[in-house]
């Protein structure tokens, strides 16, 4: 793909979510989700004006880091294994996979060691599909409310990632039900907690989420092509 296509590919899609947040909500963030890509196909993303790309594999993002870390912010958007903490703490913006108190302590731990506090989301199940993790909607606030005393967490809100289906109806109420958790939390006001994220979308349904509010949408394959 040549820098000029990438460009306008990212084009597109900010217009897109423009239009389908459609004055009732600010238009969601790009997050460019690069995985499986190489930096120099990264790269050119910079020139796009994309600043902000997310990760899922930490050993895949260590092998990438040098030249992409002066010019993106980087989220690190998948499951995540406790002792893979260590080696992101000081190398990522953001945490957007939290959704198990040994992982919440692991963070808070590494976080203070290094001397920052880590911004997280805590990810959730819209669906209830248990083998895929995140907290059901019920545990949410329970969740939050044992986390939140750990100072090394700055806690910015919630992610969530949809089921695969093509069902345009059941997606709708899956991202409406996500946004009036985040809503209710948010109005709930807890202490240590600022809910002013929301992630969710992805290539398939990042119009319908930014039609429900989403504050970030997390965009791969619609910009590089479907991965091999
Ligand atoms: C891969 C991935 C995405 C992006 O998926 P696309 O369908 O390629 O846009 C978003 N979120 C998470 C957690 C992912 O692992």
């Amino acid at each position: 793909m040549t820098p000029e296509e990438l460009t306008n590919r990212v084009a597109r899609i900010r217009q897109e979510l423009t239009e389908a947040s459609d004055g009732r909500y600010p238009a969601p963030r790009l997050i460019v989700v690069t995985k499986t890509h190489s930096a120099e196909e990264i790269l050119p993303l910079a020139r796009a004006g994309v600043t902000e790309i997310g990760e899922n594999r930490v050993q895949e993002l260590l092998g990438k880091l040098d030249g992409l870390q002066d010019l993106f912010q980087i989220h690190l958007i998948g499951r995540l294994q406790r002792n893979k903490v260590k080696p992101i703490i000081g190398n990522v913006c953001m945490i957007q996979s939290v959704d198990s108190e040994p992982l919440a302590m692991e963070i808070h731990n590494r976080a203070l060691a290094a001397g920052r506090r880590m911004p997280v989301l805590i990810e959730v199940s819209p669906a209830g599909e248990a083998q895929k993790g995140g907290v059901p909607f019920g545990e949410t606030e329970a969740f939050l409310k044992r986390i939140a005393p750990l100072e090394g967490l700055e806690i910015r809100g919630l992610m969530a990632v949809m089921p695969l289906t093509e069902d345009r109806e059941y997606l709708d109420g899956l991202f409406a039900r996500t946004r009036g958790l985040f809503d209710r939390l948010r109005d709930r006001n807890l202490g240590g907690v600022t809910m002013e994220e929301l992630s969710m979308g992805m290539s398939g349904d990042y119009r319908l989420a930014a039609a429900h509010g989403a504050t970030m949408v997390r965009v791969g394959s619609a910009i590089f092509g479907p991965r091999g």
